[in-house]
């Protein structure tokens, strides 16, 4: 295995007795902060109690809600002039959550990105675009500080105007880019509406994340564009992008342990799930001093994948993110996931990139309705094709999801496309109309 620094390669052992000692620290630095004092005074944790990893099962959780509490200095755990930087979550589920930062916070976060770009095959002299969004956003200037560490020439393009992105694409030569991959979809079908071949792009790697999304639609990415997509997540309470990575297998993302401590539990009852079992991912920090947070509750549904990686790296593996416990729909007490109703979708070669889930209430009767895009090519005059087309998609989401959706065919680029992050459910049960 080729690797960028000497952490991607320790074996199990190394990474739970370095944790344990990262742990330790972690506490020590996190009780200069007044939440964590008052925290994990009140559970009367203390570092020397730590003595296995188990041990963290005493330290209560953190949650979304305890980190807006104590905006936006409350866990802050050095004096303020060490912090160089904030960053905010973006927002997608209320208030953001703000993260300080230290310089060696920065270089650790710069050197894990750097890692996960390396494993996939990106080096120094390779040019990379990063389409993200250069603002309190994560992945925007964590991104880049990844690939100038690593040596690209890096581009920060920034969001949105989709020409100008594939004119510095095409005259810069770009080998490996960063967008999120609802864009990459919109920015793919784009050129193929203006009869330009999107496969003759120049990037040969896509790291692609930041929203959920289905393997059917990394697949699509990559034929689209070709080149191969891999699958980045990460979140700003954790740092962001650098978090859990895709290696060159793109089965399951390496989440790297020497930063960071994963569990995965029951999102009810907080204990842990065995491997292979779906759970909440909760997350602690290892290596940050300005801000450490320790059993974050992340929200995001996911699996350790069981067994070793053919790659060699003992990191565990991450499931593809199944979709956030705040994302669950329930309709007629059936439990739906947004990502499940996207995999069906994705199957079906008439349909676009583009749908949206809306949720109505008729007559005191919850339900549900997909909007699909359908691709210039399949929306014909013939009414009966359509008509047979929308009953095949309704009845293979009825065989997913257990509730027969109302489905709507509607015609290439018609729905709404969000600047960032895709928007893939809009509530009108409440809306009095
Ligand atoms: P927000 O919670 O406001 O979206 P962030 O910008 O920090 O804040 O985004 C982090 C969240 O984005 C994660 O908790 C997760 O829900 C989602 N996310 C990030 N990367 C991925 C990915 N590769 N797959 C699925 N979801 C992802
Ligand atoms: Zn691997």
């Amino acid at each position: 295995m080729e690797h960028y620094d000497r952490a991607e390669t320790w074996d199990r052992e190394t990474i739970e007795r370095v944790q344990l000692v990262r742990l330790k620290n972690t506490l020590r630095q996190a009780l200069r902060s007044p939440f964590y004092k008052d925290l994990l005074g009140r559970a009367g944790v203390s570092p020397e109690n730590m003595r296995n990893l188990a041990d963290l099962r005493q330290i209560p959780f953190t949650s979304k809600e305890h980190l807006r509490a104590a905006y936006p200095y409350g866990l802050v755990s050095v004096a303020k002039d060490e912090l160089v930087r904030f960053h905010a979550s973006s927002g997608t589920t209320g208030t953001p959550v703000v993260v300080c930062h230290t310089q060696d916070d920065l270089d650790c976060w710069a050197d894990l990105m750097a890692r996960c770009m390396h494993m996939v095959g990106i080096r120094r002299g390779d040019v990379f675009q990063n389409i993200a969004g250069y603002g309190l956003f994560t992945g925007g200037l964590g991104i880049h500080s990844g690939a100038e560490r690593l040596g690209c020439l890096t581009i920060p393009a920034g969001t949105g105007n989709t020409r100008r992105q594939v004119k510095l694409l095409r005259d810069m030569r770009v080998t490996a880019l960063h967008i999120i991959p609802s864009y990459a979809l919109y920015i793919g079908n784009a050129l193929l509406e203006e009869g330009e071949d999107p496969r003759s792009l120049p990037p040969r790697i896509a790291l692609v994340g930041a929203e959920p999304h289905t393997d059917e639609a990394r697949r699509r990415i990559e034929d689209l564009l070709g080149l191969k997509a891999y699958n980045s997540y990460g979140l700003s309470e954790m740092n962001g992008p650098g978090v859990a990575f895709e290696c060159l297998e793109q089965n399951g993302l390496h989440v790297w342990e020497d930063a960071y401590i994963a569990e995965i539990v029951d999102p009810d009852s907080g204990e842990p799930v065995p491997d292979g079992e779906q759970g909440e991912l909760v997350m602690t920090t290892l290596c940050r001093r300005g801000m450490p947070i320790i059993r974050f509750r992340t929200r995001d549904l996911t699996c350790f994948l069981p067994g070793d990686c053919p790659c060699g790296r003992k990191h565990r593996r991450l499931a593809r993110i199944a979709g956030r416990v705040d994302d669950m729909l329930i309709i007629k007490g059936c439990n739906i996931y947004p990502m499940q109703v996207e995999q069906i979708l994705m199957s079906f070669r008439e349909v676009g990139e583009n749908y949206l889930i809306v949720l109505e209430n008729e007559a005191g009767m919850d339900r549900m309705r997909v909007q699909v895009e359908v691709r210039s090519e399949y929306f014909v005059d013939d009414m009966r094709a359509l008509t047979a087309l929308q009953r095949k998609i309704a009845n293979r989401l009825r065989d997913e999801i257990l509730v027969t959706p109302k489905v709507d065919l509607v015609q290439q680029n018609s729905l709404p496309r969000a600047e960032g992050k895709a928007k893939r459910v809009e509530d009108r049960r409440h809306a009095g109309i």
